[in-house]
């Protein structure tokens, strides 16, 4: 079999632009969604991860408010900043790029923003109403990885889902998303306790990679007509291309799309919906719709 080849990418064009459209309905209302965006340090990839955010809302027509402070900022001076934030009506809602500093608290620094304005949805009200199924923010890997499977109408409900990782920001709250009643898998949630990991995979009807290690899914360890979820973007040298390095994803692409029914490329899959979801956050915190 040779798997259909997810275009996250198209979809999240697709949300781009419905998102351009309901910032235009609410600027005519007079309200700027807006998005402050705090990063400290000058880390490359952090960077460049910021830079894509701050361009996808100016292209939908939103703002952002850019905060950079340098890496040896106190935690303090964050936390004060992150209360300003919190104030200003103007801003709807904060995004801290991770990761911070080694000297800061990154609990403490999540858990000063405000849940109405956590767009990011890592803060603990946040993820608690993710677990009780209340309304609230989303966190926008997973959700963009629940939003492909549905736009691509790939059945859920009964299947085995397998998700390698148990990040607090994609492991674990797409375990938890899965697992519920509106999407009804049954999810086994894997880790480097696991003990015979392929075994596990093997049994995976879905199985969603997030362990941030290149290629370490392996066609031998899918099983046939499986849909594969590649949430991996890791950095693999390559004095080939212009930066020295390439995006390799955590599945061993070519061998699994042989046997995958579905399949997320990288770069193109899971990647640019993060971004989509994020804007989708920010609408929801701007129309006070969450
Ligand atoms: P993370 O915090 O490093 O977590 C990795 C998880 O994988 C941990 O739970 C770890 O288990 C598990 N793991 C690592 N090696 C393993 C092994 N040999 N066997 C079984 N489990 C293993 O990573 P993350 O933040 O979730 O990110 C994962 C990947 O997704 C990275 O490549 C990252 O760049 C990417 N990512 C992409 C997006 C996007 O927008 N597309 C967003 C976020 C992350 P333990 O808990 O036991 O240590």
């Amino acid at each position: 079999m040779a798997a259909i080849i997810i275009d996250g990418k198209a979809v999240a064009a697709k949300l781009r632009l419905q998102a351009a459209e309901r910032t235009a309905k609410l600027k005519e209302r007079g309200t700027r969604p807006t998005l402050a965006v705090i990063l400290a340090g000058e880390d490359p990839a952090s960077l460049s991860y910021v830079r894509g955010k701050e361009k996808a809302l100016a292209e939908a027509g939103m703002e952002s408010r850019d905060i950079r402070l340098p890496a040896s900022v106190s935690e303090g001076a964050l936390l004060d900043s992150i209360d300003r934030l919190n104030g200003d009506p103007l801003v709807h809602g904060i995004l801290v790029q991770l990761p911070l500093p080694a000297h800061i608290r990154e609990d403490r620094v999540i858990a000063a923003i405000d849940p109405a304005k956590d767009v990011d949805g890592f803060h603990p009200v946040s993820v608690g109403n993710m677990v009780l199924g209340r309304p609230g923010f989303l966190p926008c890997t997973p959700h963009g990885v629940l939003f492909l499977l549905r736009e691509y109408k790939i059945p859920l409900a009964g299947t085995r889902a397998v998700v390698l990782g148990r990040s607090n920001i994609v492991g674990t709250p797409l375990a938890n998303m899965l697992s519920r009643r509106e999407v009804n898998a049954t999810v086994t949630l894997c880790h480097t306790g696991t003990r015979d990991l392929a075994a596990r995979t093997m049994e995976a009807d879905l199985l969603i990679a997030a362990v941030g290690k290149p290629r370490f899914v392996t066609a031998d360890m899918v099983k046939e007509g499986a849909v594969v979820i590649d949430v991996g973007v890791n950095r693999v040298e390559d004095p080939s291309t212009k930066n020295g390095y390439r995006l390799s994803g955590d599945v061993d692409f070519g061998p699994v799309a042989e046997k995958a029914s579905y399949i997320t490329p990288v770069p193109g899959g899971v990647g640019p919906m993060t971004i989509a979801m994020l804007l989708q956050n920010v609408l929801e915190a701007a129309e006070g719709s969450v």
